[in-house]
């Protein structure tokens, strides 16, 4: 078989290596793992594929993500059962939400079987997982229904505008609208809410959809997010003068809605939430709501208790890493369950990263490198959004 050949600039850099625990383990059952910043590990991102079949510009460029791009051999990918058993060691340490996301993880053969193997897993309080995946939308027409039979609860849907021209512009393989829609409507029939649709929105590209976004979805039943264009990856030419803060997408909201800040639903949500006032200015629930991802304006470090696999088994601590931990040697050992457990534990409890503060605090850069390290960071679609 030939040898992984990718272009310098997504590559990753190399591995860190696993911490060794200095006075026993990291971590022992009952007791909260933290990290430096006393943040707990609630949230586990799992990649399920590197491949898409979209080229979104802000995420896989066609000029990089071609023809001559080479993406993981099946070999390196975590099977459903490699995946199951760190989900597991996960649960036992703290988390109590999984995301399945990719590339498009509905490009992932017979998904539905990972989803019914983690649905059986319970939370350390015995509880439900809060099982979601974020996906395109271009197959969930066809495979909703399959979806929430195997125990997935709910899904984010990404959709960059309402006008085809512009969302072919976004997705640069001429995918129409009306087929993420159909994807939506499909989800909501089968019961995989409440829904969210994620909008990226780049500045001097699909901003003249966040109206027509806003209208459409309004008392649909479905939240509407508006995140701003990151600097993630070293692919996408980031700019500064693209993003439109989240600030400008609520002033052009405003000039035909009315909206209301409302309080955060759980810690560590990514997402500062407004609700629609009715006619008598007063919030109405029944008309749904908008959310605002802003990780280039407003840092929200201090609680992110998200940790991110990639589907050849790395473990990245935060989106704009720019290297991993290789859990795969682990998963794939004879070694018990707890081996990982501890592994995990003891990488979690020295996690310091709060890349999104620092590069508040810093000037913006560009070109794929990190605010204090100007190291390449790693790409959204390999380690999962
Ligand atoms: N393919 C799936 C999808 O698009 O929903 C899942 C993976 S995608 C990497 C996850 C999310 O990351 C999507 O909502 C996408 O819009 C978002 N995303 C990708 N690149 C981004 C960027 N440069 N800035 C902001 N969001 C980005
Ligand atoms: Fe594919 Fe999602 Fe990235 Fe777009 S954002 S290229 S759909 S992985
Ligand atoms: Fe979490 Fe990193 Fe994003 Fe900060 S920049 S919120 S640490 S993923």
């Amino acid at each position: 078989m030939s040898e992984r050949v990718i272009p310098i600039i997504s590559q990753p850099l190399g591995n860190l290596p696993i911490p060794q625990a200095l006075k026993g383990p990291a971590w022992a059952p009952g007791q909260q793992l933290l990290d430096q910043r006393k943040r707990p590990l609630r949230d586990l991102r799992i990649s399920v594929t590197d491949r898409c079949n979209f080229r979104c510009s802000y995420c896989m460029p066609k000029e990089i993500f071609n023809n001559d791009y080479v993406y993981l051999p099946h070999s390196a990918l975590l099977s459903f059962e490699e995946i199951t058993r760190t989900a597991q060691s996960f649960i036992a340490l703290g988390v109590e939400k999984l995301r399945l996301t990719g590339g498009e993880p509905l490009l992932r053969k017979n998904l539905e079987v990972l989803i019914a193997q983690l649905a059986a897993l319970k939370t350390l309080a015995g509880q439900d997982l809060d099982i979601t995946l974020t996906t395109n939308g271009s197959l969930l027409a066809k495979k909703a229904q399959a979806l929430k039979s195997a125990g997935l609860k709910r899904v984010t849907v990404s959709l960059d505008g309402l006008d085809d021209e512009v969302f072919k512009q976004m997705n640069d393989v001429d995918f129409p609208v009306s087929d993420v829609l159909e994807g939506i409507q499909a989800a909501q029939a089968a019961g995989l809410g409440p829904i969210k649709v994620n909008m990226v929105v780049k500045r001097g590209t699909n901003e003249q959809e966040i109206l027509p976004m806003a209208r459409y979805f309004k008392g649909k039943g479905i939240a509407l997010r508006f995140i701003e264009y990151m600097d993630v990856g070293a692919t996408n030419g980031w700019r500064m003068n693209e993003v439109m803060p989240s600030a400008d997408i609520l002033h052009v909201l405003q000039t035909e809605m009315s909206l209301t800040p409302l309080q955060a639903s759980q810690a560590g949500e990514t997402a500062e939430r407004w609700g629609y006032l009715n006619e008598q200015g007063v919030h109405d629930v029944s008309l749904g709501e908008i959310g605002f991802i802003s990780s280039v304006t407003k840092a929200f470090c201090s609680d992110c208790n998200r940790a991110r696999l990639t589907t050849e088994g790395q473990l990245y601590l935060c989106l704009f890493a720019s290297q991993g931990y290789d859990l795969k040697p682990l998963v794939r050992s004879e070694l018990d369950q707890s081996a990982l457990t501890q592994a995990i534990a003891a990488i979690w409890s020295q996690r310091d990263d709060r890349y999104s503060e620092l590069r508040v605090s810093e000037p913006a850069l560009e070109n794929g490198s990190t605010p204090s390290g100007a190291k390449r960071k790693v790409e959204m679609s390999y380690i999962g959004g």
